[in-house]
């Protein structure tokens, strides 16, 4: 199993001379199997443009384009490179879009397909020439062929998003992004207004409950890409609740999971390559006594191989 890294970023493309060391688009994995190169790709940020041209060069020489996109979430930083993804102006092309819905949300043809209106772009999603097939995907397993075997999970974020794990030969590689640890949603200081000691220990429980599945998805791990946005302290002061992981916490549950190796991931788009870099290291000084986990910055262009 190979894996490529188009993109890094969280949020928004935050291309400049700041962020070109680490990369300045917003997320995209291209996963490829076996001899044959089966390819998979993971979400349509700003990265899936320059995956897409490469697609064209390297794939379609083979014959015509049939491959699955599966989505995270639909945020916006994980959609938009989509209109730019040039596979889905040739004719002949399948491709099969899979990512979770909410019930109360239109389908994910609309959702996808709004960004190709012409308010917003010169082309209409009824006018392209490839095929284009969604699904709603779930928390589950799904068997792909070829010993392909990839499970979802809920992750907590604002709206329902899934992290992928792949199984392939004996090698496991999972996302988990955008997510944030879950916390008790209930008032747990006696002296806070509707302080109630039953409903403090359950939201104590279901949140401790929560976190542990999360982490026994990615449990074993050789490969972990996970969400680490922010900071514990940029977290704690301002950004509970928008779906992100603080690194430390990233660092953590690598460690308690037995992951291999983490790649930390959506990195904030106001971050400098050398903040990243610094910070990083930090970490990296703190765990080395106590952990052979190994811990990289993603950086959009690195390839794993598995
Ligand atoms: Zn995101
Ligand atoms: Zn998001």
């Amino acid at each position: 199993m190979k894996i490529k890294l188009w993109g890094v970023r969280g949020s928004i493309p935050c291309p400049g001379p700041e962020t070109v060391g680490y990369g300045g688009n917003t997320a995209c994995l291209e996963l490829r199997f076996g001899e044959e190169e089966r390819l998979v790709v993971i979400d349509a940020g700003s990265g899936v443009r320059k995956l897409g041209e490469s697609i064209v060069k390297n794939d379609l020489k083979k014959g015509p384009l049939n491959f699955p996109l599966f989505l995270t979430h639909t945020h916006w930083d994980h959609i938009m490179g989509f209109p730019f993804f040039v596979p889905i102006f040739i004719p002949g092309t399948v491709i099969d879009v899979y990512g979770p819905v909410t019930y109360e949300d239109e389908g994910l043809d609309k959702i996808i397909g709004d960004q190709l209106r012409y308010r917003y772009f010169p082309v209409k999603h009824s006018e392209l020439s490839a095929s284009l097939n969604y699904y709603p995907l779930m928390e589950g397993p799904m068997d792909l062929g070829d010993d392909i075997l990839v499970t979802t999970k809920y992750l907590n974020h604002p709206i329902l998003c899934l992290g992928y794990r792949f199984e392939y030969k004996g090698k496991v590689f999972c996302t988990a992004y955008d997510t944030e640890p879950f916390r008790n949603v209930f008032p747990t200081d006696p002296t806070q207004p509707g302080y109630d000691p039953v409903a403090a220990q359950e939201g104590e429980e279901a949140a401790r409950e929560e976190n542990e599945k999360i982490l026994r998805f990615y449990k074993d791990a050789d490969l972990l890409i996970h969400d680490a946005q922010y900071t514990q302290k940029e977290y704690l002061e301002s950004k509970l609740g928008w779906g992100h992981t603080p690194f430390e916490t990233a660092i953590n549950n690598a460690h308690k999971a037995n992951v291999k190796k983490l790649l930390l991931f959506h990195h904030d788009p106001n971050r400098t390559d050398e903040q990243l870099e610094e910070l990083v290291d930090g970490y990296r000084r703190k765990i080395s006594a106590k952990s052979d986990l190994e811990i990289e910055i993603a950086r959009e262009g690195d390839e794993y191989i598995l």
